[in-house]
């Protein structure tokens, strides 16, 4: 058997292809599983699949932002994830969260380049912390 092949997968279904003859097929995959041995519907050869649900995601939103508090402080900060609703989660520095330079409740906004669309305008609201780096920012509305 070959290599593992990554696949994504969205809305639980892969675009499947074999490794051999490249045939293709759209399938359905149940969710939680990560590992998945398909084999072929035209020449029976077994490919080895990895299941990505977070490809896309990973690749557009993984990133470094500065984000700026309204005193004009920036502040260099890992974006982690951005949930539907506007809302995202992100890390500062371990030096910034000691000093509390931030605290929930605080407006912010965000310098970005590699995803000026979504962070580049608009006002975010501090909504949760972990006590630590994690930070948990929401957008408000114009
Ligand atoms: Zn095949």
């Amino acid at each position: 058997m070959g290599k593992m092949i990554i696949f994504r997968v969205i809305n639980n279904r892969m675009q499947f292809k074999c490794e051999m003859c490249e045939a293709r097929r759209n399938l359905p995959v149940q969710p939680n599983i990560r590992n998945r041995n398909i084999r072929c519907h035209k020449c029976g050869a077994i490919t080895r699949c990895q299941l990505n649900r977070r490809l896309t995601r990973r690749e557009l939103q993984s990133g470094k932002a500065t984000m700026v508090t309204r005193e004009g402080r920036k502040i260099a900060v890992n974006i982690h994830d951005i949930s539907i609703n506007g809302g995202l989660g992100l890390e500062i520095p371990m030096r910034i969260a000691r000093a509390k330079v931030v605290k929930v409740g605080e407006e912010v906004r965000f310098e970005c380049k590699w995803n000026p669309r979504l962070l580049g305008s608009g006002r975010f609201q501090i909504i949760s912390t972990d006590g630590q780096q994690r930070l948990g920012i929401k957008k408000l509305s114009r």
